[in-house]
């Protein structure tokens, strides 16, 4: 297994969490190899969404995994000397089914990234909804699938990714607080609500138990100014010395790099 904290150590032009045509990225693995070497960086990473027991536009289907992994092992030759590349999976946890899985588990991976981007729907247990992605979309779902019961999504979020904490089976822990985002949307202030401290409190300990490595997101910085997990926690975690790394999860070549500065600022400074 690669060991992505000596990676970081090595350099600030690095980025462990990215998308590309193999799942809902917006362009090919090149394009983001030749963005990400103009960018300066030095290691790479792809994780695609993973394949998955449930329909899903945004995941990966398990006849794509070889085509992938060798479109990977071409760019990775092509470029040795400019760039390290490393292969990886954003692995979603699902109904018990997750990175520990020996599906995952047996593909040759430099390192895996643990996920949770579904929910069970209120009203059928055994139906998973998407809870990531556009506000507009997720306030639809709240009403569709969750009887507009936001305490209940926020719980059934912290529920999911303390059962992907307990799998186990990866080594990165992606955005741990995503659903705050959304959530914070259909109520303002929710962030602050004394229960809602408590699910993340909780969550952090468990990761910090499995000693995981936290990544700080920066996907929504560009629209949102906002850190997964938030900049108001990193405190917390420089406190506890948690292992962190500054991943952009692009899914657009030009925003390789976007956030990371101001990450990395926001970071050395809390
Ligand atoms: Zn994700
Ligand atoms: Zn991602």
């Amino acid at each position: 297994m690669v060991d992505l904290i000596q990676l970081a150590k090595e350099t600030t032009k690095y980025n462990f969490h990215s998308h590309t045509q193999f799942c809902d990225g917006r362009a090919c693995m090149e394009e983001f190899v030749e963005s990400a070497i103009a960018h300066g960086f030095k290691h790479y990473g792809f994780s695609p969404h993973s394949p998955i027991a449930i329909e899903s536009s945004c995941n990966m289907s398990w006849d794509d995994v070889d085509k992938y992994l060798d479109e990977f092992a071409r760019l990775k030759m092509k470029y040795h000397g400019k760039i390290n590349l490393y292969a990886s999976m954003e692995i979603d946890y699902i109904d018990g089914y997750g990175p520990a899985h020996a599906s995952y588990q047996s593909l040759p991976l430099d390192y895996r990234i643990g996920s949770v981007h579904f929910i069970p729907s209120f009203l059928d247990k055994s139906e998973y909804v998407d809870i990531d992605g556009r506000y507009e979309n997720f306030k639809l779902k709240m009403s569709k699938y969750f009887n507009d019961d936001i305490e209940m999504v926020v719980r059934s979020y912290f529920t999911q990714s303390l059962k992907l904490v307990e799998c186990g089976g990866f080594e990165v822990i992606a955005h741990c607080d995503k659903i705050g985002l959304n959530a914070s949307c259909y109520r303002p202030g929710i962030e602050d609500e004394d229960w809602y401290q408590v699910l993340l409190n909780r969550h952090f300990e468990a990761i910090m138990d499995m000693k995981y490595i936290v990544e700080i997101n920066t996907k929504a910085w560009e629209q949102h100014h906002r850190l997964f997990p938030h900049s108001k926690f990193f405190a917390m975690l420089k406190k506890h010395n948690v292992p962190v790394l500054i991943n952009s999860d692009t899914h657009y070549p030009e925003l390789v790099n976007a956030g990371r500065d101001e990450a990395m600022a926001l970071f050395l400074n809390s």
